[in-house]
Parts: structure tokens; C-alpha cells; sequence
């Protein structure tokens, strides 16, 4: 079979999907994406997208209440400018949108054909080819039309229909979960995808889970003048990510007037009739005005077919997937957070193309999470490239308090670390703790994914005076103490 030949249908449009359609299409296969909500997934609708524009309005906040330092004075009084959060909302709700009809476009600019509707696997084709049988009909995932209206196939109204593929693509990603108890209404307790349709600042947000979701909005609104309390189950915010980046967050926090709650666990979250109450499960009660449950997300992997299709679910109902995104059916493959090998749109895009590299026969590399970098969206930012760090790695830390640019720019939070390998000097990884981390992690990712010293990173200008100065500066410094 060529490839023009070979029929490819993707259950899902999030970055896991789309990106697969656009390399599968690129490589000259008939493909098809059955999506139930929105092209772009969840990733653009609900989760990436939404925050992101939420958290750059905030991040505009947070530096003009702290723009007195700089000599400036733009906000007057205690410095907690009112919020229009109902403009916000829309302006997040709009840009999503139109990110979602761009991506849909260029899904069928480059000869993608988009369905609208919720899709699963229905058995084997009897035909000579085989194949996968996938049954979709037109609701939503929720009963309702898909978000963005579309038509079937050839553009007339349809409730449904079947199609074969030679390769199927399973992306249908993952929901919030639900913690029993704490059932969200979209009102005052609510999921992060409800947030959106806030007209006006909460007064008290709680915020349940102190994870990379829960400590982002945590620090948005705080940045948007909410008061806010973060009830975190660990000792400390951010449990999974660098433990002296999760210390300088919850120092900034701290110093900001946000509340944190270490070692406090919700048992539920119940309505009063102005708010809610938060009950820890040692019988301590929070109270605001609204509550935000951000305790992870399980995948959307029941009810399509895929256990009646032979495909082995894990204990957490996420598809078994190898490193070149297959499963154990034939001509069956999965990507991002229905897989739950890293819940991130990079990684899902990332397994999406290489499923399709593979299914199509054309060069590919095996995924490597030690590659993978990421990003906190809080305030300082916190990034990350490469595996954590063990015994067998040299470190250096850099305080960014001592860096001239941030110092201009009145800033003194944060830090570059760098880690490598002391006899080669080959840098592994590193976190950058500072406003803009997304964007200075992006030399480093380079250098670990062509295994460059030090000295290399070293070597290479930076100008002056900058942030990245001080990653070039902790590469010199790991280098004296590999001569030592
Ligand atoms: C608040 C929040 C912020 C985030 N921010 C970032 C970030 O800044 N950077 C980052 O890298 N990651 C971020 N993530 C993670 C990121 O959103 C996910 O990793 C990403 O969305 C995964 O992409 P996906 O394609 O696997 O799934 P999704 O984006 O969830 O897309 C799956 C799609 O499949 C559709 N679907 C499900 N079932 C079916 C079916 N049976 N038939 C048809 N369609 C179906 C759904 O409607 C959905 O549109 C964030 C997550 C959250 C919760």
C-alpha cells in the first residue's frame, strides 16, 4: 500500500491530533479527524490556551503593582486595581476561539477533512483491505452540538457515520477530575475549564490542589487582586517540580498575601449561601467565595471501543503506549494525555507526529522524555529541561538577584541552575526560576538535545545585559568545578 493510499483517521483534534493530521497529510495519506468539540481540543478551548491569556493579562497586573520600586507609581491606593474580569473572560474566550478556527483551517488548507462528532472504535472491517471500523455521530462529548458548529463531511447536516483506516489515531485526551464531594457547579465550585465564565473577581478563591494547574491560577488571581488560599495536600506547592523552584514560588506567594495550606487535604467542598466551605479531611473548614478543584485529570479512554478493540488500558484507564506511540493492536496508535505519559501539548504533538512518521513509514526518532521541556506559568515563571537530577550530576545555582538586567528590571526572584555530567562536561539539564522562563529555558533545551558541554554554552555570546547572561554564567562556573 503507498502512502496516498493509506487512510488515517484521528479520534481527537487537540495538539495530539492535529499535529498528527498535518504530518500524516504532509506525507501524502487520506486523512480524517473526528473531533467532538472543538479543533485545537482541549488544549485550545479549555486548558493551554485560556490560562495562558488569563495569566499575560495578569502578569500586566502583577508589574504595575510592583512598579513603585522602578519609580513609578501607576496604581494608586493599596495598589489592587479593579478587575473587569468579565472583559478578560471574553477576550480569553475569543482568542481561543479563533485559535481553534485557525488550526481547523489549516487542517483543511492542507486537504484534512474535519468532522464534527464523537467518535469509537466499532471492530474490523470484512473487506480485503481490513482495517479499523470507527462509528461518530454528531453530539458532543456532552450531548451537545460541537462547539464549533461544523457540518459532516461533504458539508450537509449529518448525525453520523462510519469510517475505515488502514491507522487510527486514538487523542481524545483527558477531563478534570471530579473529587467525590466537591462535584463542581460551575457557579462558585468549579473546574478550570468553568473559570471563564466569571463576570466579576471572586473575592476569596480557594483553590484546591497545588499542582502545576492550581498554583498557575493561584497566582493569577492573586496577581488580579483575588484573595487567595491554596490548600496543598504535600508539605509544599508544585510536589513535582524542582524543590528549590517550588521554595522561591511559595516565598513570592507568601510575600503577595497569598495563604497557602501545607499539609491540609480536602475531603469536600460544599455551597453556602454567599460562598463556600472547604473541609480538610482533619475537620478544619476554609471559606471563600468560590472554590477552584484542580486535583488532575483522568483520561477520556471509556466507552470508545478500545478495550473491545484488544488495546491494554493501564490501571488509570490511560492507553499502554510504546516510545514510537504505538499500542499492542496493529495499526492502532495513541498520543497525549489519553496515554498519560506527560501531560503536556508539546508532548502530545510530539507522540501525534511520530505515531504517524512511523504508521507512514518515514524516519523517526523514538520519544525521549529526557528531552522534554516545561514550563510553570506562575509569577516567576519556573522551567525545566531534562531528567531530574541525581547523585551522579554536577549542579550549579545561580541567584538571578545578582544578574544586572534583573536588577534594571527590578526583579529578584529566581535563579538559573545547570546540571551536567562531571567527567564530560555534557549538560543534562537545568531549571530557570525567573518572569519570561519559557522563552531562556529554550538555549538549554538545545544544548541537551545535541549534548553540548558547558564549555560550549559557555562560549557562545550572550548579550549584555541580559537574563541569558546568567545561564552562559552558570556554564563558566560548572566548568571550574570540573577542573577542580
Ligand atoms: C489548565 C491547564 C493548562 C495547561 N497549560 C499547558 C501549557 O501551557 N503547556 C502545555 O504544554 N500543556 C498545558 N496543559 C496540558 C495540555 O492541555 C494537554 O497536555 C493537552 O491538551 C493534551 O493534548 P491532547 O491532544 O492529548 O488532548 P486534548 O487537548 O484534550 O484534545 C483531545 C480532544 O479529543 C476530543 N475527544 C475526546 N473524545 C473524543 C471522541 N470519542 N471522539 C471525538 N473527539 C473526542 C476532545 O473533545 C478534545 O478536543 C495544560 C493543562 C491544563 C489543565
Amino acid at each position: 500500500m503507498t502512502r496516498a493510499q493509506t487512510r488515517v483517521v484521528v479520534l481527537g483534534g487537540g495538539p495530539g491530533g492535529y499535529e498528527a493530521s498535518l504530518v500524516a497529510a504532509q506525507l501524502g495519506a487520506a486523512v480524517t479527524v473526528v473531533e467532538a468539540e472543538g479543533i485545537g481540543g482541549s488544549a485550545v478551548l479549555t486548558d493551554c490556551v485560556p490560562s495562558k491569556t488569563l495569566i499575560a493579562t495578569a502578569q500586566v497586573l502583577a508589574r504595575a503593582r510592583e512598579s513603585g520600586q522602578l519609580g513609578l507609581q501607576l496604581l494608586a491606593g493599596d495598589g489592587w486595581a479593579p478587575v473587569d474580569l468579565a472583559a478578560v473572560n471574553s477576550r480569553v474566550l475569543a482568542l481561543a476561539a479563533a485559535q481553534s478556527a485557525d488550526i481547523a483551517e489549516s487542517l483543511r488548507s492542507r486537504g484534512v477533512q474535519v468532522v464534527t462528532g464523537t467518535g469509537r472504535l466499532a471492530g474490523r472491517d470484512a473487506g480485503p483491505r481490513g482495517g479499523h471500523r470507527i462509528a461518530w455521530s454528531a453530539p458532543g462529548l456532552n450531548g451537545q452540538p460541537g462547539l464549533n458548529g461544523q457540518p459532516g463531511l461533504n458539508g450537509e447536516p449529518v448525525a453520523g457515520g462510519e469510517l475505515i483506516a488502514d491507522v487510527v489515531l486514538v487523542a481524545t485526551g483527558a477531563s478534570p477530575r471530579v473529587l467525590p464531594g466537591a462535584e463542581p457547579d460551575g457557579e462558585r465550585i468549579l473546574t478550570w475549564t468553568q473559570l471563564y465564565g466569571l463576570a466579576e473577581l471572586p473575592d476569596h478563591l480557594v483553590v484546591v490542589g497545588s499542582g502545576v494547574t492550581g498554583a498557575e491560577f493561584a497566582s493569577a488571581y492573586r496577581s488580579l487582586g483575588a484573595r487567595v488560599t491554596l490548600v496543598s495536600s504535600r508539605d509544599r506547592v508544585l510536589p513535582g517540580e524542582d524543590a528549590d523552584a517550588a521554595g522561591v514560588l511559595q516565598d513570592v506567594f507568601a510575600r503577595r498575601g497569598m495563604s497557602v495550606l501545607a499539609r491540609s487535604r480536602a475531603a469536600s467542598v460544599t455551597r453556602t449561601h454567599d460562598g463556600v466551605t472547604v473541609t480538610l479531611t482533619d475537620g478544619r473548614r476554609v471559606t471563600g467565595s468560590h472554590c477552584l478543584v484542580a486535583v488532575g485529570s483522568v483520561p477520556n479512554t471509556s466507552g470508545i471501543g478500545l478495550v473491545e478493540a484488544g488495546v491494554e488500558l493501564t490501571g488509570s484507564g490511560n492507553v499502554a503506549v510504546d516510545r514510537v506511540s504505538r499500542t499492542g493492536v496493529p495499526g492502532l496508535y495513541a498520543a497525549g494525555d489519553c496515554t498519560g505519559v506527560l501531560l503536556l501539548a508539546s508532548v502530545a504533538a510530539m507522540q501525534g507526529r511520530i505515531a504517524m512518521w512511523h504508521a507512514l513509514g518515514d524516519a523517526v526518532t523514538p520519544l525521549d522524555l529526557d528531552q522534554v521541556c516545561a514550563n510553570v506559568f506562575t509569577d516567576p515563571e519556573i522551567a525545566t529541561i531534562g531528567p531530574p537530577p541525581d547523585d551522579s550530576v554536577r549542579a550549579v545555582t545561580l541567584p538571578l538577584a545578582g544578574n544586572a538586567r534583573a536588577k534594571m528590571q527590578g526583579f529578584g526572584d529566581g535563579f538559573v541552575k545547570l546540571y551536567c555530567r562531571p567527567a564530560t562536561g555534557i549538560l543534562t539539564g537545568g531549571v530557570v526560576v525567573a518572569p519570561g522562563a519559557s522563552e531562556l529555558v529554550h538555549p538549554l533545551s538545545l544544548a541537551v538535545a545535541d549534548r553540548l558541554t558547558v564549555d560550549q554554552v559557555a562560549q557562545a555570546f550572550t548579550v549584555y545585559p541580559s537574563l541569558s547572561g546568567s545561564i552562559a554564567e552558570a556554564a563558566r562556573r560548572l566548568h571550574t568545578r570540573a577542573l577542580a
